[in-house]
């Protein structure tokens, strides 16, 4: 699936031009700078499939990505890039319209198979993560917590930072249990996360 293609198909910044559902999707959300671009050209083997930006903020629309052939000739899988929140300086009205492309896409979507949430493995669930834990469970969408960075970790800061992460999520219906830990600089995690990606085509 990951040495396959990994085309860009459609940007989507209004909840009503939304792509027609097609494969099963996984989406990959977090806040601003927590390494998303760096983990998604990891996971993909892209250099640039997801721009590595300096400025977060600034894309405030719903990128699909088109993965794999399957048996029909079609694509196999679809990748969502979820817009990063949490940025502070962005203004109200981009929030707003930031949550109802978010809460549109996440309420209407049936081949949604789960969001990835990544949560800086340096600090820890915040509370915009909290906000976001909220909708998925409003929403009834599974989703898996990534924590990045990983690599930035001393290895007696791991422990805690996985039971603070687990205590965070225990009593969250949507929340699938499994953390995945990744390093989109050492590679560490990112053949455990493809693992996770396949297992759930199966499921
Ligand atoms: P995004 O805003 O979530 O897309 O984050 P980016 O991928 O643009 O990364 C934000 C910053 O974190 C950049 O300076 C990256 O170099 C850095 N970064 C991303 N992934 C890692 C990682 O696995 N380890 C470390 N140490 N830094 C990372």
């Amino acid at each position: 699936l990951f040495a396959g293609p990994c085309e860009f198909i459609f940007a989507s910044a209004r909840p009503d031009d939304l792509p027609p559902a097609g494969p099963p999707e996984i989406a990959f959300a977090g806040r601003s700078n927590v390494g998303k671009s760096s983990l998604l050209n990891a996971l993909t083997n892209r250099k640039t499939l997801a721009r590595v930006s300096n400025t977060p903020g600034r894309t405030q629309q719903l990128n699909f990505f088109a993965m794999g052939v399957g048996a029909n000739g079609g694509e196999r899988l679809r990748l969502v890039d979820m817009p990063g929140y949490g940025y502070a300086a962005v203004g109200k009205e981009k929030i707003a319209s930031w949550t109802r492309l978010m809460q549109d896409y996440l309420r209407g979507r049936a081949t949604l198979a789960r969001v990835f949430i990544l949560v800086d493995g340096r600090r820890g669930v915040r509370d915009v993560d909290e906000e976001m834990f909220d909708l998925l469970d409003r929403s009834a969408v599974s989703y898996q917590i990534v924590l990045t960075k990983y690599d930035e970790l001393k290895v007696s800061e791991r422990a805690p930072m996985v039971e603070a992460t687990r205590a965070a999520l225990s009593r969250r219906p949507a929340a699938y249990p499994e953390l995945v830990f990744t390093s989109s600089h050492s590679g560490e995690g990112i053949a455990q996360l493809r693992a996770s990606i396949v297992q759930l085509l199966h499921e």
